[in-house]
């Protein structure tokens, strides 16, 4: 017999696949300061609190916070604080009124021409300014009889030439189940293009297998794919190459990020985040100042500030790496757009910011 060479522990280090990573997210906030090097009770400032709304952490995003900082824009976006218990006058539990457009179970149709399936309540990590964080998920909990009410929603309306797939996170699907619901959806003629919300691809980099990268490519819809990152730091050298495999399907990458106060609120964060995407493959497409969620108050970036902020990024940056900054008011048929101010503007009305 030839002898068997022992190799060094490789199953340890073989990377988790990503459904063992969503069965291990950290849950507890103890164990979360404890995986980040931050002792529990020693966050004054940032008193911890447990929440209606868990703490779901997957620990692919949780090894890039930075360790021993218990203000690490990472840790921040998901560590549930005492200040999310302030009620503050303006901060309700629906602010974009989606009640009220949530057409059937699992649709949303707002938008000329775009209908937004729900396809998962819940996501992979739970990020504390969620403008979802409230919404009734369990009533958008689809059986298959109501994914054919739907289709046929989408079927009957001939105007609506784009579908998004987004959540929740739709990418908590099997890539199965996500390749049925696209075949069907392809099988409608007038729908042009399809597109993805998701945070998965940055949170749970292995999320990204040459199953969805077949799905997301093998009918005959063009592709979209809309992340959601807000700080470089997200994006470390998985996630990088995770997002170069969807790039260089031909499949168009775009990013959405949320202008968060301790998060990215400051010019160099966003800067860095824009080349980062860049150099990942994908586009700066929306900045959204917060949406005014009942709880996230503390995550609150004022819109002048915000509108210098973006000024200043078009004036250090190409034009293609600025996102548009918006914000979504509850029955308007678009996102708002705001309107960035330079630099100057602030000098010359002397209003210090
Ligand atoms: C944001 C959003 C869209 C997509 O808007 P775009 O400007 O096309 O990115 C579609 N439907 C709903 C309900 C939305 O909130
Ligand atoms: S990934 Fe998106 S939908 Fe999910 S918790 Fe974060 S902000 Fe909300």
């Amino acid at each position: 017999m030839p002898s068997i060479k022992l190799h060094s522990p490789i199953p340890l280090l073989a990377p988790r696949d990503w459904q063992s990573e969503l069965s291990q997210i950290i849950r507890s906030v103890d164990e979360l300061l404890e995986f980040t090097g931050n002792k529990p009770g020693s966050l004054d400032e940032l008193d911890t609190i447990d929440s209606d709304f868990p703490l779901r952490v997957p620990r692919p995003y949780a090894s890039r916070i930075q360790r021993g900082d218990p203000y690490d824009p990472l840790l921040r976006q998901v560590l549930p604080i005492a200040l999310e218990n302030l009620s503050v006058p303006g901060y309700v539990s629906d602010p974009l009124d989606e009640a009220n457009s949530n057409t059937m179970p699992g649709v949303i149709h707002k938008y000329h021409g775009r209908v937004l399936l729900i396809l998962a309540g819940s996501c992979a990590i739970n990020c504390r300014y969620c403008f979802r964080r409230s919404f009734p998920y369990q009533a958008n909990q689809n059986s298959s009889a109501e994914w054919d009410l739907a289709l046929d929603y989408i079927r009957q309306h001939n105007d609506i030439s784009e579908v998004i797939l987004s959540g929740g996170e739709p990418l908590i699907h099997s890539d199965d189940r996500l390749r049925q619901l696209v075949s069907s959806i392809a099988d409608i003629a007038h729908v042009k293009r399809l597109r993805v919300h998701t945070r998965l691809p940055i949170v749970i980099p292995q999320r990204v297998t040459s199953g969805m990268l077949d799905w997301l490519t093998c009918s005959r819809l063009q592709t979209i794919v809309v992340l959601h990152t807000n700080h470089a730091a997200e994006i470390d050298d998985e996630v990088f190459a995770a997002l170069h495999r969807i790039k260089s399907c031909g499949v168009t990458l775009l990013n959405q990020s949320v202008l968060l106060k301790g998060v990215n609120d400051d010019l160099e964060t966003l800067k860095q985040l824009s080349e980062r995407l860049f150099e990942a493959g994908a586009m700066p497409y929306y900045l959204h100042l917060l949406d005014k969620i009942e709880g996230a108050a503390h995550f609150d970036v004022a819109t002048p500030r915000a509108q210098q902020l973006v000024g200043q990024l078009c004036a250090t940056l190409p034009g293609y790496l600025v996102p548009k900054l918006v914000r979504e008011c509850a029955g308007e048929p678009a996102k708002t757009p705001i309107l960035a101010l330079p630099d100057n503007y602030f000098h010359s009305t002397k209003e210090g910011l």
